[in-house]
């Protein structure tokens, strides 16, 4: 920067006094080791909790595994270029999942809008800076996707300026379909509720040479799921990176074709003039994500299914022993596929609904969330559980229910 500009822009930055009042040397000096590690969130009086609910956008997801941590910390101490960064990054990705190419961005959601802004608007700078004004600009601006996949993160694809039609049968979808249409979207988790299915829905975009799309946000375990959907054609798919895959939460992957992708990256930071510049990843995220998705390919997922299995039965045991409560294990079929402890009674001899049990538990020492609340049944997963977290689990569960029995 010339003298000028830096000028120009400390008078344009408020905290400008604030930074030219900080003595240089303090920029590179290290803070003195604090004596106590600190606990934030002691001090700031903020509830933690077990979760025994599973991965909730509220309950902030998932705890990011060690080495992801490691990778974030290792991160943190080096510059980088963040357009190599993701170049490099998106490469190794894009391998591991079968997939022409892949950037690491901040979640499925931005996945979604920045997929879809990378169709309307290809390599077109001109364009990229229209967005989300699709009036009179001559770019596409529907998408088409089925009535039973219609869900709040849909909003995604509004965000480009897209209007979406929603249909139901393949009949009505091929009527849909015309000159504007950008995108055929599909929502894996709702797949057995829509009349067309993943491979129809492809093979629909082949036809009429419009690219497809599916959100598999939730959608792993399976691992498989992470290349089923590159390998089947869509032209994109989203995943989350802090659900199952235990990656930062702020992050996921949009994996896709490579023209895709490479117009994708013209909404992204560190450009600015679009309408992903707020859907900035920093460098700890690209490389937490990078080995979060590396290393959850890897792991032994029989073994952990195992483990959660074996930790759900530590909690149905403890809890059917109190008289009238009934136990049963299921695994969703699509989205969160961990299996689920459902845990019910009846209200006339455990009198306590499912919301009393929930406020008991949160207000326990230590503090617990459990999900799928109910008038007299309420569920729990373990897949968010630290190993041994499932004793204290069962033992409250077990201890609030038999203090309602009378
Ligand atoms: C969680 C979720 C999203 C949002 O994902 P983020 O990674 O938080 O942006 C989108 N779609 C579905 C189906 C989800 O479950």
């Amino acid at each position: 920067m010339q003298r000028r500009e830096l000028l120009k822009f400390f008078s344009l930055a408020p905290l400008a006094g604030g930074i030219t009042a900080i003595p240089f040397q303090s920029v590179s000096a290290a803070p003195a080791p604090p004596s106590v590690k600190r606990n934030l969130f002691k001090e700031l009086g903020v509830r933690t909790f077990i979760n025994a609910a599973g991965t909730f956008t509220m309950m902030t997801g998932s705890l990011m595994h060690d080495y992801v941590v490691d990778a974030i910390q290792g991160a943190a101490t080096e510059f980088c270029m963040l357009d190599e960064l993701q170049d490099k990054v998106g490469e190794k990705i894009a391998a591991l999942v079968h997939s022409e190419a892949a950037v690491v961005t901040t979640g499925a959601f931005s996945g979604m809008t920045l997929g879809l802004a990378g169709i309307l608007t290809g390599m077109d700078q001109k364009k990229v800076e229209q967005l989300p004004h699709l009036d009179g600009t001559g770019m596409k601006s529907e998408v088409i996707i089925q009535k039973a996949h219609e869900i709040v993160y849909n909003h995604a694809l509004k965000n480009t300026g897209c209007k979406l039609i929603y249909v139901e049968t393949a009949e009505e979808a091929e009527q849909a379909i015309n000159d504007k249409t950008a995108l055929l979207h599909f929502l894996n988790i709702e797949a057995d509720k829509g009349k067309i299915k993943h491979e129809d829905w492809v093979a629909l975009g082949r036809k009429h040479n419009i690219p497809t799309s599916i959100d598999i946000a939730a959608d792993v375990p399976p691992v498989s799921n992470l290349w089923k959907f590159n390998d089947m054609g869509f032209s994109f798919v989203v995943i989350s990176g802090g659900k199952a895959i235990r990656g930062p939460q702020s992050a996921g992957l949009l994996m896709g074709k490579k023209e895709i992708i490479a117009a994708a990256r013209l909404h992204m930071p560190p450009r600015g003039f679009n309408v992903g510049r707020g859907f900035k990843v920093n460098k700890e995220e690209i490389l937490g994500m990078y080995v979060a998705v590396e290393k959850y390919i890897q792991q032994d997922h029989d073994k952990e299914w195992k483990e959660w299995e074996a930790a759900t039965a530590v909690i149905q045991n403890a809890v059917k022993t109190v008289g009238s409560v009934t136990t049963d294990v299921t695994v969703p079929a699509l989205g969160n596929v961990t299996p689920t402890l459902n845990i019910s009674w009846d209200g006339t001899k455990v009198k306590l609904t499912g919301k009393d049990l929930q406020e008991k538990l949160r207000n326990g020492n230590p503090s617990i969330e459990i999900g799928g609340v109910k008038d007299n049944s309420i569920t729990v997963t373990v897949w968010m559980l630290k190993p041994g977290q499932e004793k204290i689990v069962a033992g409250r569960i077990k201890e609030e229910l038999a203090k309602a029995v009378g």
